[in-house]
């Protein structure tokens, strides 16, 4: 259905076109509102895409119970709002754009392999066409006017002020800022009271004060199938040792948790089990038969599986004098002590914490001291692992916050 500008329709503006401003776009042109897109960059979806360049992890095929938990401080919140836009509905939304998806074995949701996600980008783009939504890229929001919203024309420097019958902002985090998510968002909210809480890298790696001769002879290595500690949370996977420190999976879903330990005071100490599939007691079976003579490195590499960079490593952190006895060595491999200095720099961060201030919204995500302004995506304050949490949690609080402009506008 496309809307005719005269048509009566109400007017909808959705600033930032991202995947919550976009779906939210969609859902709303689907319901019969005039909707303008206005974006400040020269195309939309970039950090979206950005996303497709490693694993593009669309959602995650979790039950609701669990995958509303990934969303910790506010699980009551994303419960509602993955009920109304599951990670089912996210699938069958990407079909009906002709992109098919699959299950990992982790349980992960990706497009199907001949499905890149520029693809999935312009068949969204074109279905937006087809609804009649507006696309007005090169076009900033520069904060409100009145009743009405600044907006700058980028490519002529022209200011204009719209008065949309209902807004949503979604100008995503921090990070990236390549992308067009830079957060300078934060001050036009600040202008009106609105309280921000300030931003922090999240789903990022991790700094580490190698040795001159650990980076040079390590560099950039995979430790596969290891364990990793943080206070009292384990998550599995694949650890990267790079010059400056730690990437992964592993670090990035310990994030809050390094944060946490960081702001009491650095190094932050992460404990890295090297052998998590073995118990001790088969572990220390194996460590006693090393022979006499046999140099630990050789012996790690043959009878563990524990070749470069482990030996390294062991040196680089474990005490001055590595243990000989096999209970000690085993306590050793399983609780190896890595000291974090710090978390890297907010723009390199997969995702951002921080953001709106939760109690600055209503239940339908509107802010509380801008009636008729509702926001969603990564620009609210919440956090969750990647895993395919990040863009579900972005999807479904636009399609909330677009189910309460619709309730707003049709009243
Ligand atoms: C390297 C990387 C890999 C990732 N991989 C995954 C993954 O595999 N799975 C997953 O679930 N998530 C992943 N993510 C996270 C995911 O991409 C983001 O969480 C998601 O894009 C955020 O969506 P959003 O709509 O809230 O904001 P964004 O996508 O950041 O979009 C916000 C838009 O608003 C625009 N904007 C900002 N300010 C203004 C303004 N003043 N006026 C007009 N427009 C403005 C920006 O230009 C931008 O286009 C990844 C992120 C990165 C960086």
């Amino acid at each position: 259905m496309q809307i005719p500008p005269d048509s009566g329709a109400p007017w909808v503006a959705v600033v930032g076109g991202g995947p919550a401003g976009l779906l939210a776009a969609q859902h709303l042109a689907e319901a019969g509102c005039r909707v303008t897109v206005y974006e400040a960059q020269a195309t939309v979806g970039r950090k979206f895409l950005v996303a497709g360049h490693g694993g593009f992890n669309l959602t995650n095929s979790e039950p609701l119970e669990v995958f509303a938990n990934r969303y910790a401080v506010r699980r009551p919140e994303f419960t509602r709002y993955l009920q109304h836009f599951s990670a089912a509905d996210l699938r069958t939304w990407a079909e009906q754009l002709g992109i098919g998806t699959f299950v990992g074995t982790s349980g992960r949701v990706f497009p199907t392999d001949e499905h890149k996600p520029a693809q999935l980008l312009r068949a969204w783009l074109a279905r937006l066409q087809t609804l009649g939504v507006a696309l007005k890229t090169r076009h900033r929001w520069l904060g409100f006017a009145g009743e009405g919203l600044r907006i700058r024309d980028e490519a002529t420097g022209q200011e204009t002020v719209v008065r949309p019958a209902a807004t949503l902002l979604a100008l995503g985090g921090a990070s990236w800022i390549k992308t067009g998510s830079d957060g300078s968002w934060t001050a036009a909210l600040q202008a009106i009271g609105v309280e921000t809480v300030p931003f922090m890298p999240s789903n990022c790696g991790a700094e580490v004060a190698w040795s001159a001769f650990f980076r040079e002879k390590v560099g950039r290595q995979p430790l596969k199938n290891i364990a990793l500690q943080c206070g009292s949370l384990v998550v599995r996977g694949e650890l990267m040792l790079t010059d400056y420190g730690l990437e992964g999976t592993p670090v990035y879903a310990l994030t809050p948790a390094l944060r946490e330990a960081l702001a009491a005071g650095p190094p932050a100490t992460l404990l890295l089990n090297l052998k998590p599939d073995l118990t001790e007691a088969q572990l220390i079976e194996k460590l006693v038969r090393r022979r006499a003579g046999k140099s630990l490195a050789s012996f790690l590499g043959e009878a563990l599986k524990l070749g470069p960079p482990t030996p390294t490593l062991l040196r680089e952190v474990g005490p001055p004098q590595l243990p000989t006895t096999a209970p000690e060595l085993a306590y050793l491999l399983t609780h190896l002590p890595l000291p974090v200095a710090g978390l890297r720099p907010l723009d390199e961060a997969i995702s951002t914490a921080g953001g709106i201030a939760w109690p600055e919204v209503n239940e339908h995500l509107m802010l509380r001291r801008r009636p008729g302004v509702f926001v969603a995506g990564e620009m609210l304050d919440w956090e969750a692992p990647t895993g395919g949490y990040l863009l579900q949690g972005c999807f479904s609080t636009g399609a909330w916050a677009a189910r309460g402009i619709l309730q707003r506008v049709t009243e």
